[in-house]
Protein backbone atom coordinates (compact mmCIF):
# COMPACT_ATOMS: atom_id res chain seq x y z
CA UNK A 1 0.00 0.00 0.00
CA UNK A 2 1.16 3.70 -0.83
CA UNK A 3 2.10 5.41 2.30
CA UNK A 4 3.27 8.63 1.23
CA UNK A 5 4.21 9.90 -2.02
CA UNK A 6 5.53 12.69 -2.90
CA UNK A 7 3.89 14.85 -6.28
CA UNK A 8 6.72 17.36 -8.42
CA UNK A 9 6.83 21.07 -8.59
CA UNK A 10 7.32 23.59 -11.24
CA UNK A 11 8.16 26.65 -11.66
CA UNK A 12 5.33 27.86 -13.33
CA UNK A 13 3.23 30.80 -11.43
CA UNK A 14 0.07 30.73 -13.30
CA UNK A 15 -3.11 31.98 -11.07
CA UNK A 16 -5.79 29.41 -11.07
CA UNK A 17 -9.08 30.87 -10.19
CA UNK A 18 -10.09 33.24 -13.25
CA UNK A 19 -11.59 36.30 -11.08
CA UNK A 20 -12.25 36.80 -7.75
CA UNK A 21 -14.94 37.78 -6.47
CA UNK A 22 -15.34 40.51 -3.17
CA UNK A 23 -14.22 39.22 0.23
CA UNK A 24 -16.63 38.71 2.69
CA UNK A 25 -15.98 42.16 5.93
CA UNK A 26 -13.36 41.69 8.22
CA UNK A 27 -14.35 42.34 11.93
CA UNK A 28 -11.57 44.56 13.49
CA UNK A 29 -13.00 42.94 17.40
CA UNK A 30 -11.41 40.06 18.77
CA UNK A 31 -12.94 36.99 21.17
CA UNK A 32 -11.63 38.79 24.13
CA UNK A 33 -13.74 42.14 23.35
CA UNK A 34 -16.55 39.55 23.06
CA UNK A 35 -16.02 38.40 26.45
CA UNK A 36 -15.32 41.20 28.35
CA UNK A 37 -19.15 42.24 26.71
CA UNK A 38 -20.61 39.05 27.63
CA UNK A 39 -18.54 39.87 31.02
CA UNK A 40 -19.54 43.77 31.30
CA UNK A 41 -23.25 42.53 31.02
CA UNK A 42 -23.00 39.71 33.64
CA UNK A 43 -21.73 42.46 36.14
CA UNK A 44 -24.88 44.72 35.08
CA UNK A 45 -26.87 42.14 36.06
CA UNK A 46 -25.66 41.61 39.51
CA UNK A 47 -25.86 45.32 40.06
CA UNK A 48 -29.48 45.05 39.31
CA UNK A 49 -30.03 42.38 41.35
CA UNK A 50 -28.19 44.00 44.23
CA UNK A 51 -30.26 47.49 43.67
CA UNK A 52 -33.74 45.25 44.18
CA UNK A 53 -31.94 44.37 47.31
CA UNK A 54 -31.00 40.73 46.49
CA UNK A 55 -28.13 41.07 49.49
CA UNK A 56 -30.61 42.45 51.97
CA UNK A 57 -32.55 39.00 51.64
CA UNK A 58 -29.74 36.89 53.42
CA UNK A 59 -31.33 37.96 56.75
CA UNK A 60 -32.97 34.12 56.62
CA UNK A 61 -32.39 30.74 54.82
CA UNK A 62 -35.65 31.05 53.27
CA UNK A 63 -35.40 34.91 51.77
CA UNK A 64 -31.80 34.11 51.45
CA UNK A 65 -33.55 31.12 48.98
CA UNK A 66 -35.78 33.33 46.91
CA UNK A 67 -33.08 35.67 46.34
CA UNK A 68 -30.29 32.74 45.01
CA UNK A 69 -33.78 31.70 42.75
CA UNK A 70 -33.78 35.31 41.37
CA UNK A 71 -29.82 35.60 40.61
CA UNK A 72 -30.32 32.18 39.49
CA UNK A 73 -32.77 33.12 36.88
CA UNK A 74 -31.09 35.87 35.58
CA UNK A 75 -28.05 34.28 34.76
CA UNK A 76 -29.81 31.53 33.57
CA UNK A 77 -31.87 33.81 30.78
CA UNK A 78 -28.35 35.50 30.26
CA UNK A 79 -27.07 32.41 29.67
CA UNK A 80 -29.43 31.20 27.11
CA UNK A 81 -29.45 34.45 24.86
CA UNK A 82 -25.79 34.48 24.86
CA UNK A 83 -26.12 30.72 23.60
CA UNK A 84 -28.69 31.82 20.94
CA UNK A 85 -26.72 35.21 19.59
CA UNK A 86 -23.59 32.73 19.23
CA UNK A 87 -25.94 30.89 16.90
CA UNK A 88 -27.07 33.38 14.82
CA UNK A 89 -24.25 33.36 12.87
CA UNK A 90 -23.97 37.19 12.80
CA UNK A 91 -21.09 37.87 10.93
CA UNK A 92 -19.36 39.41 14.21
CA UNK A 93 -19.49 35.99 16.23
CA UNK A 94 -18.74 33.90 13.22
CA UNK A 95 -16.28 35.49 11.48
CA UNK A 96 -14.70 36.29 14.81
CA UNK A 97 -14.88 32.76 17.60
CA UNK A 98 -15.57 30.93 14.22
CA UNK A 99 -18.70 28.42 13.43
CA UNK A 100 -17.16 25.46 15.23
CA UNK A 101 -16.12 27.26 18.76
CA UNK A 102 -19.39 29.20 18.75
CA UNK A 103 -21.39 25.52 18.44
CA UNK A 104 -19.17 24.66 21.31
CA UNK A 105 -19.93 27.65 23.65
CA UNK A 106 -23.58 27.71 22.77
CA UNK A 107 -23.47 24.31 23.88
CA UNK A 108 -21.81 25.41 26.94
CA UNK A 109 -24.06 27.90 27.57
CA UNK A 110 -26.65 26.35 26.69
CA UNK A 111 -26.37 23.44 29.61
CA UNK A 112 -25.42 26.28 32.03
CA UNK A 113 -28.50 27.80 31.73
CA UNK A 114 -30.91 24.91 32.61
CA UNK A 115 -28.54 24.02 35.50
CA UNK A 116 -29.36 27.69 36.54
CA UNK A 117 -33.29 27.54 35.55
CA UNK A 118 -33.25 24.57 37.31
CA UNK A 119 -31.65 25.82 40.19
CA UNK A 120 -33.93 28.53 40.47
CA UNK A 121 -36.93 26.86 40.38
CA UNK A 122 -36.02 24.61 43.49
CA UNK A 123 -34.67 27.52 45.40
CA UNK A 124 -38.05 29.81 44.11
CA UNK A 125 -40.23 26.33 45.42
CA UNK A 126 -38.57 26.48 48.60
CA UNK A 127 -38.39 29.89 49.56
CA UNK A 128 -41.40 30.75 48.65
CA UNK A 129 -42.70 27.73 50.61
CA UNK A 130 -42.63 29.61 53.97
CA UNK A 131 -41.96 26.61 55.82
CA UNK A 132 -39.28 25.59 58.24
CA UNK A 133 -39.41 21.97 58.41
CA UNK A 134 -38.42 19.98 55.06
CA UNK A 135 -41.60 20.01 53.05
CA UNK A 136 -43.26 16.31 52.21
CA UNK A 137 -43.22 15.66 48.25
CA UNK A 138 -47.32 16.04 48.21
CA UNK A 139 -46.57 19.53 49.97
CA UNK A 140 -44.05 20.17 46.89
CA UNK A 141 -46.02 18.62 44.26
CA UNK A 142 -49.33 21.31 45.58
CA UNK A 143 -46.86 24.48 45.53
CA UNK A 144 -45.70 23.38 41.73
CA UNK A 145 -49.79 22.79 41.09
CA UNK A 146 -50.95 25.86 42.83
CA UNK A 147 -47.74 28.35 40.95
CA UNK A 148 -48.53 26.49 37.00
CA UNK A 149 -52.29 26.45 37.76
CA UNK A 150 -53.29 29.78 39.35
CA UNK A 151 -50.27 32.43 39.32
CA UNK A 152 -49.62 34.71 36.38
CA UNK A 153 -46.93 33.76 34.50
CA UNK A 154 -46.44 30.53 36.14
CA UNK A 155 -47.85 28.11 33.53
CA UNK A 156 -45.48 29.51 30.91
CA UNK A 157 -42.41 28.98 33.13
CA UNK A 158 -43.12 25.78 34.15
CA UNK A 159 -43.53 24.61 30.41
CA UNK A 160 -40.49 26.60 29.34
CA UNK A 161 -38.08 24.74 31.86
CA UNK A 162 -39.99 21.27 31.37
CA UNK A 163 -38.68 22.13 27.93
CA UNK A 164 -35.29 23.37 28.19
CA UNK A 165 -34.59 20.19 30.33
CA UNK A 166 -36.27 17.92 27.20
CA UNK A 167 -33.61 20.35 24.86
CA UNK A 168 -30.91 19.35 27.21
CA UNK A 169 -31.55 15.57 27.48
CA UNK A 170 -31.55 15.27 23.82
CA UNK A 171 -28.30 17.56 23.18
CA UNK A 172 -26.30 14.77 25.95
CA UNK A 173 -23.97 13.30 23.80
CA UNK A 174 -24.80 9.60 24.11
CA UNK A 175 -29.11 10.48 23.95
CA UNK A 176 -27.86 12.61 20.79
CA UNK A 177 -25.66 10.10 18.67
CA UNK A 178 -29.05 7.34 19.08
CA UNK A 179 -31.36 9.99 17.13
CA UNK A 180 -31.47 11.00 13.63
CA UNK A 181 -29.91 14.76 13.00
CA UNK A 182 -33.34 16.18 12.22
CA UNK A 183 -34.97 14.74 15.17
CA UNK A 184 -32.78 16.20 17.51
CA UNK A 185 -32.77 19.69 15.61
CA UNK A 186 -36.51 19.40 15.67
CA UNK A 187 -36.68 18.93 19.37
CA UNK A 188 -34.30 21.49 19.84
CA UNK A 189 -36.11 24.60 18.56
CA UNK A 190 -38.43 23.79 21.17
CA UNK A 191 -35.27 26.08 23.14
CA UNK A 192 -37.13 28.67 21.15
CA UNK A 193 -40.74 28.31 22.73
CA UNK A 194 -39.11 27.76 25.99
CA UNK A 195 -37.51 31.39 25.50
CA UNK A 196 -40.65 32.93 24.83
CA UNK A 197 -42.43 31.71 27.37
CA UNK A 198 -39.66 32.53 29.78
CA UNK A 199 -40.05 35.87 28.70
CA UNK A 200 -43.49 36.39 29.50
CA UNK A 201 -43.17 34.36 33.00
CA UNK A 202 -40.27 36.89 33.55
CA UNK A 203 -42.30 40.61 32.99
CA UNK A 204 -44.98 38.67 34.40
CA UNK A 205 -43.52 37.82 37.66
CA UNK A 206 -39.66 38.87 37.66
CA UNK A 207 -39.45 40.45 41.04
CA UNK A 208 -36.69 42.92 39.18
CA UNK A 209 -39.37 43.81 36.38
CA UNK A 210 -42.58 44.35 37.71
CA UNK A 211 -41.98 47.92 39.71
CA UNK A 212 -38.71 49.07 37.67
CA UNK A 213 -39.75 50.20 34.03
CA UNK A 214 -35.47 50.69 33.30
CA UNK A 215 -34.81 46.97 34.14
CA UNK A 216 -37.56 45.95 32.28
CA UNK A 217 -36.51 47.60 29.31
CA UNK A 218 -33.26 47.01 29.44
CA UNK A 219 -33.93 42.96 29.98
CA UNK A 220 -36.25 43.52 27.06
CA UNK A 221 -32.92 45.11 25.07
CA UNK A 222 -30.88 41.89 26.27
CA UNK A 223 -33.66 39.67 24.46
CA UNK A 224 -32.97 42.01 21.07
CA UNK A 225 -29.43 41.84 20.94
CA UNK A 226 -29.70 37.97 20.84
CA UNK A 227 -32.51 37.70 18.62
CA UNK A 228 -32.31 40.55 16.03
CA UNK A 229 -28.80 38.84 14.66
CA UNK A 230 -30.58 35.78 14.99
CA UNK A 231 -33.48 37.43 12.93
CA UNK A 232 -31.32 38.98 10.56
CA UNK A 233 -28.65 36.76 9.89
CA UNK A 234 -30.36 33.05 9.78
CA UNK A 235 -33.64 34.39 8.07
CA UNK A 236 -33.69 38.15 6.47
CA UNK A 237 -29.97 37.87 5.01
CA UNK A 238 -30.01 34.41 3.75
CA UNK A 239 -33.26 35.26 1.83
CA UNK A 240 -32.19 38.26 0.53
CA UNK A 241 -28.82 36.87 -1.11
CA UNK A 242 -31.35 33.97 -2.15
CA UNK A 243 -33.64 36.21 -4.43
CA UNK A 244 -30.53 38.27 -5.62
CA UNK A 245 -28.73 34.97 -6.98
CA UNK A 246 -31.30 32.81 -7.75
CA UNK A 247 -28.60 29.77 -6.77
CA UNK A 248 -29.12 26.37 -9.20
CA UNK A 249 -27.15 23.39 -9.98
CA UNK A 250 -24.96 23.96 -13.13
CA UNK A 251 -23.89 20.22 -12.98
CA UNK A 252 -23.00 17.39 -11.39
CA UNK A 253 -19.49 15.82 -11.89
CA UNK A 254 -18.76 12.26 -10.43
CA UNK A 255 -15.07 12.69 -8.54
CA UNK A 256 -14.87 8.84 -7.58
CA UNK A 257 -17.34 6.03 -6.61
CA UNK A 258 -19.28 7.61 -3.81
CA UNK A 259 -18.24 11.14 -3.96
CA UNK A 260 -19.71 14.13 -6.34
CA UNK A 261 -19.16 17.30 -7.15
CA UNK A 262 -21.48 20.08 -7.45
CA UNK A 263 -21.27 23.46 -9.50
CA UNK A 264 -23.65 25.94 -8.40
CA UNK A 265 -24.12 29.43 -10.22
CA UNK A 266 -27.00 32.11 -10.11
CA UNK A 267 -27.32 35.39 -10.91
CA UNK A 268 -24.55 38.28 -10.41
CA UNK A 269 -22.63 35.04 -8.78
CA UNK A 270 -19.26 37.98 -9.26
CA UNK A 271 -21.31 40.25 -6.30
CA UNK A 272 -21.46 37.73 -3.87
CA UNK A 273 -18.47 38.10 -1.05
CA UNK A 274 -16.90 34.74 -0.60
CA UNK A 275 -13.75 33.09 0.75
CA UNK A 276 -12.05 29.78 -0.09
CA UNK A 277 -12.24 27.60 2.68
CA UNK A 278 -16.21 28.24 3.65
CA UNK A 279 -19.13 26.53 3.91
CA UNK A 280 -22.55 26.96 2.88
CA UNK A 281 -25.80 24.99 4.14
CA UNK A 282 -27.43 23.61 0.87
CA UNK A 283 -30.89 23.32 0.83
CA UNK A 284 -32.44 21.64 -2.23
CA UNK A 285 -35.99 23.64 -3.15
CA UNK A 286 -37.70 20.87 -4.01
CA UNK A 287 -40.69 18.77 -2.37
CA UNK A 288 -38.13 16.36 -0.76
CA UNK A 289 -35.35 18.88 0.35
CA UNK A 290 -36.87 22.32 1.07
CA UNK A 291 -37.01 21.50 4.87
CA UNK A 292 -33.45 20.20 5.12
CA UNK A 293 -30.03 22.05 5.20
CA UNK A 294 -26.66 20.35 5.33
CA UNK A 295 -23.70 22.24 5.55
CA UNK A 296 -20.54 21.55 2.66
CA UNK A 297 -17.43 23.78 2.51
CA UNK A 298 -16.41 24.87 -0.86
CA UNK A 299 -14.13 22.51 -3.13
CA UNK A 300 -12.36 25.41 -4.99
CA UNK A 301 -11.98 28.60 -4.83
CA UNK A 302 -14.53 31.12 -5.63
CA UNK A 303 -14.06 32.53 -9.14
CA UNK A 304 -17.16 34.41 -9.35
CA UNK A 305 -19.31 32.53 -11.71
CA UNK A 306 -19.57 28.98 -9.65
CA UNK A 307 -19.50 27.57 -6.23
CA UNK A 308 -18.16 24.26 -6.11
CA UNK A 309 -19.15 21.93 -3.53
CA UNK A 310 -17.95 18.40 -3.17
CA UNK A 311 -20.09 15.69 -1.21
CA UNK A 312 -19.43 11.90 -0.38
CA UNK A 313 -22.56 9.68 0.24
CA UNK A 314 -22.68 9.16 3.65
CA UNK A 315 -26.32 9.24 4.75
CA UNK A 316 -29.60 10.31 2.73
CA UNK A 317 -29.14 13.50 2.63
CA UNK A 318 -25.82 13.49 0.54
CA UNK A 319 -26.74 10.23 -1.49
CA UNK A 320 -30.14 12.22 -2.85
CA UNK A 321 -27.56 15.58 -3.52
CA UNK A 322 -24.86 13.59 -5.48
CA UNK A 323 -28.27 12.68 -7.78
CA UNK A 324 -29.44 16.06 -8.26
CA UNK A 325 -30.44 17.25 -11.68
CA UNK A 326 -28.85 20.53 -13.29
CA UNK A 327 -31.23 23.22 -13.37
CA UNK A 328 -32.12 22.70 -9.91
CA UNK A 329 -32.86 25.75 -7.02
CA UNK A 330 -31.15 25.82 -4.03
CA UNK A 331 -31.08 27.67 -1.24
CA UNK A 332 -27.52 28.38 0.20
CA UNK A 333 -27.19 29.96 3.62
CA UNK A 334 -24.23 31.33 4.10
CA UNK A 335 -20.95 31.86 3.36
CA UNK A 336 -19.91 30.52 6.78
CA UNK A 337 -16.86 29.63 8.64
CA UNK A 338 -12.99 30.83 9.62
CA UNK A 339 -11.07 28.09 7.86
CA UNK A 340 -9.59 30.80 5.39
CA UNK A 341 -7.13 33.22 4.52
CA UNK A 342 -7.95 35.85 6.97
CA UNK A 343 -7.01 34.16 10.50
CA UNK A 344 -3.58 33.18 8.51
CA UNK A 345 -0.41 34.66 10.94
CA UNK A 346 2.72 33.23 9.34
CA UNK A 347 4.45 33.10 5.69
CA UNK A 348 4.57 29.67 5.69
CA UNK A 349 1.02 27.08 5.33
CA UNK A 350 0.96 23.35 5.86
CA UNK A 351 -2.32 21.79 5.04
CA UNK A 352 -3.81 18.56 6.69
CA UNK A 353 -6.51 16.99 5.27
CA UNK A 354 -8.11 13.58 6.14
CA UNK A 355 -10.65 12.19 3.81
CA UNK A 356 -13.03 14.55 2.80
CA UNK A 357 -11.79 16.54 4.88
CA UNK A 358 -10.02 17.62 2.02
CA UNK A 359 -12.75 19.99 0.67
CA UNK A 360 -11.81 23.35 2.13
CA UNK A 361 -8.08 22.34 1.55
CA UNK A 362 -8.38 21.93 -1.78
CA UNK A 363 -9.83 25.52 -1.93
CA UNK A 364 -7.05 26.83 0.44
CA UNK A 365 -4.71 24.91 -1.44
CA UNK A 366 -5.91 26.76 -4.59
CA UNK A 367 -5.82 30.50 -4.03
CA UNK A 368 -4.12 31.07 -0.69
CA UNK A 369 -0.93 33.49 -1.43
CA UNK A 370 1.76 31.88 -1.09
CA UNK A 371 5.51 32.15 -2.02
CA UNK A 372 6.93 29.25 -3.63
CA UNK A 373 7.81 26.50 -1.94
CA UNK A 374 5.68 27.90 1.23
CA UNK A 375 2.76 25.58 1.10
CA UNK A 376 2.20 22.27 1.72
CA UNK A 377 -0.71 19.50 1.74
CA UNK A 378 -0.46 16.71 3.79
CA UNK A 379 -3.28 14.73 2.95
CA UNK A 380 -4.72 11.20 4.75
CA UNK A 381 -6.89 8.75 2.87
CA UNK A 382 -7.92 4.81 3.89
CA UNK A 383 -6.58 3.89 0.63
CA UNK A 384 -5.55 5.28 -2.90
CA UNK A 385 -8.90 4.45 -4.59
CA UNK A 386 -10.33 6.92 -1.63
CA UNK A 387 -8.31 9.58 -2.70
CA UNK A 388 -10.04 12.77 -4.44
CA UNK A 389 -8.97 14.92 -6.63
CA UNK A 390 -5.90 13.67 -6.89
CA UNK A 391 -5.09 14.84 -10.66
CA UNK A 392 -6.64 18.44 -9.75
CA UNK A 393 -3.99 18.47 -6.54
CA UNK A 394 -1.04 17.74 -8.14
CA UNK A 395 -1.49 19.70 -10.99
CA UNK A 396 -2.36 23.45 -8.17
CA UNK A 397 1.10 21.61 -6.22
CA UNK A 398 2.96 22.07 -9.62
CA UNK A 399 1.67 25.24 -10.48
CA UNK A 400 2.15 27.18 -7.36
CA UNK A 401 5.39 25.32 -6.15
CA UNK A 402 3.80 23.54 -3.19
CA UNK A 403 4.93 20.25 -1.63
CA UNK A 404 1.73 17.50 -1.84
CA UNK A 405 2.17 14.10 0.18
CA UNK A 406 -0.25 11.95 -0.04
CA UNK A 407 -0.52 9.56 2.77
CA UNK A 408 -2.92 6.57 2.18
CA UNK A 409 -3.41 3.17 3.96
CA UNK A 410 -4.51 1.89 7.26
CA UNK A 411 -3.50 3.93 10.27
CA UNK A 412 -3.20 0.87 12.11
CA UNK A 413 -0.40 -0.50 9.56
CA UNK A 414 2.25 2.24 11.19
CA UNK A 415 4.04 1.22 13.99
CA UNK A 416 4.09 3.38 17.37
CA UNK A 417 6.78 6.09 16.39
CA UNK A 418 6.12 5.56 12.84
CA UNK A 419 2.79 7.21 12.57
CA UNK A 420 3.41 10.37 10.10
CA UNK A 421 0.71 11.81 12.20
CA UNK A 422 2.19 11.51 15.25
CA UNK A 423 4.69 14.72 16.62
CA UNK A 424 7.90 12.65 15.19
CA UNK A 425 6.61 11.81 11.74
CA UNK A 426 5.24 15.29 11.42
CA UNK A 427 8.56 17.07 12.43
CA UNK A 428 10.72 14.56 10.06
CA UNK A 429 8.56 15.43 7.43
CA UNK A 430 8.05 19.34 8.23
CA UNK A 431 10.79 20.49 10.46
CA UNK A 432 9.69 23.86 9.72
CA UNK A 433 6.35 23.29 11.17
CA UNK A 434 6.43 25.30 14.05
CA UNK A 435 6.78 28.39 11.56
CA UNK A 436 3.62 27.60 9.99
CA UNK A 437 0.30 28.22 9.93
CA UNK A 438 -1.73 24.83 10.39
CA UNK A 439 -5.32 24.17 8.45
CA UNK A 440 -6.59 20.89 9.80
CA UNK A 441 -9.97 19.20 8.54
CA UNK A 442 -10.57 15.57 8.57
CA UNK A 443 -12.36 13.17 10.80
CA UNK A 444 -12.70 13.52 14.85
CA UNK A 445 -9.89 11.06 15.42
CA UNK A 446 -7.57 11.84 12.82
CA UNK A 447 -7.71 15.87 14.08
CA UNK A 448 -7.19 15.00 17.88
CA UNK A 449 -4.27 12.99 16.82
CA UNK A 450 -3.01 16.29 14.43
CA UNK A 451 -3.49 18.49 17.02
CA UNK A 452 -1.78 16.54 19.77
CA UNK A 453 1.41 16.16 17.98
CA UNK A 454 1.17 19.83 16.96
CA UNK A 455 0.76 20.55 20.60
CA UNK A 456 3.60 18.47 21.90
CA UNK A 457 5.86 19.61 19.01
CA UNK A 458 4.75 22.89 20.11
CA UNK A 459 3.14 25.03 17.76
CA UNK A 460 1.39 27.64 18.96
CA UNK A 461 -2.21 27.54 19.65
CA UNK A 462 -3.46 30.69 17.36
CA UNK A 463 -1.35 28.79 14.31
CA UNK A 464 -3.90 25.89 14.29
CA UNK A 465 -7.03 26.49 12.50
CA UNK A 466 -9.30 23.86 12.24
CA UNK A 467 -12.83 22.80 10.76
CA UNK A 468 -14.81 19.93 11.94
CA UNK A 469 -17.30 18.42 9.88
CA UNK A 470 -18.98 16.75 12.59
CA UNK A 471 -21.36 19.06 15.43
C1 LIG B 1 -18.93 22.98 8.49
C2 LIG B 1 -19.13 21.66 7.77
C3 LIG B 1 -18.65 21.50 6.48
C4 LIG B 1 -18.81 20.26 5.83
N1 LIG B 1 -18.31 20.12 4.56
C5 LIG B 1 -18.46 18.92 3.93
C6 LIG B 1 -17.94 18.73 2.61
O1 LIG B 1 -17.35 19.62 2.00
N2 LIG B 1 -18.13 17.51 2.01
C7 LIG B 1 -18.79 16.50 2.65
O2 LIG B 1 -18.96 15.42 2.07
N3 LIG B 1 -19.28 16.65 3.91
C8 LIG B 1 -19.14 17.83 4.55
N4 LIG B 1 -19.65 18.00 5.81
C9 LIG B 1 -20.38 16.86 6.42
C10 LIG B 1 -21.79 16.82 5.88
O3 LIG B 1 -22.49 18.00 6.23
C11 LIG B 1 -22.55 15.63 6.46
O4 LIG B 1 -21.87 14.48 6.05
C12 LIG B 1 -23.94 15.57 5.93
O5 LIG B 1 -24.70 16.65 6.45
C13 LIG B 1 -24.53 14.23 6.34
O6 LIG B 1 -25.91 14.18 6.08
P1 LIG B 1 -26.57 12.80 5.63
O7 LIG B 1 -28.04 12.91 5.72
O8 LIG B 1 -26.01 12.38 4.34
O9 LIG B 1 -26.05 11.78 6.70
P2 LIG B 1 -26.62 11.44 8.12
O10 LIG B 1 -26.47 9.97 8.28
O11 LIG B 1 -27.93 12.08 8.38
O12 LIG B 1 -25.56 12.17 9.06
C14 LIG B 1 -24.19 11.80 9.07
C15 LIG B 1 -23.50 12.76 10.03
O13 LIG B 1 -23.65 14.15 9.63
C16 LIG B 1 -24.25 14.95 10.67
N5 LIG B 1 -25.26 15.83 10.06
C17 LIG B 1 -26.34 15.46 9.36
N6 LIG B 1 -27.05 16.52 8.95
C18 LIG B 1 -26.38 17.61 9.42
C19 LIG B 1 -26.61 19.01 9.36
N7 LIG B 1 -27.66 19.53 8.73
N8 LIG B 1 -25.73 19.83 9.97
C20 LIG B 1 -24.66 19.33 10.62
N9 LIG B 1 -24.38 18.03 10.71
C21 LIG B 1 -25.23 17.17 10.13
C22 LIG B 1 -24.93 13.96 11.59
O14 LIG B 1 -24.91 14.43 12.94
C23 LIG B 1 -24.07 12.72 11.45
O15 LIG B 1 -22.97 12.78 12.33
C24 LIG B 1 -19.50 19.20 6.48
C25 LIG B 1 -20.00 19.39 7.76
C26 LIG B 1 -19.81 20.59 8.41
C27 LIG B 1 -20.36 20.75 9.80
Amino acid sequence: MNRMTTASRTDSARQLAPTSPPLPRRWSISPGDLNWGVLGIALVIAAMWVRHGGLDRFDSPLNALTAIGQLTALYGTYLALVGILLMSRAPFIDQVVGSDEASRLHRLAGFASVWFIGAHAIASTIGYSETTKIPTIGEVWNQIYTFTILESGGLGGTIGLALMILVAVVSIRAARARMAYETWYGIHLYAYIAMALGFLHQLTLGTDFIDDSLARASWIGLYAIAFVPLITFRFLEPILRNLRHRFYIDKVVIERDGVASLWITGNAMEKLPVRAGQWFGIRVLNAKGWWRSNPYSLSAGPDGIHLRFTIEALGDRSRDLQRIKPGTRVFLEGPYGILTGAVRTREKVLLVAGGIGITPLRALFEVLPVRRGDMALLYRAPSNASVVFKKELTRIAEVRGAKIDFLTGSRDQFAFNDDPLSPGGLWAAYPDVRERDIYLCGSPRMMATVEKSLRDIGVPHHQIHLERFSW
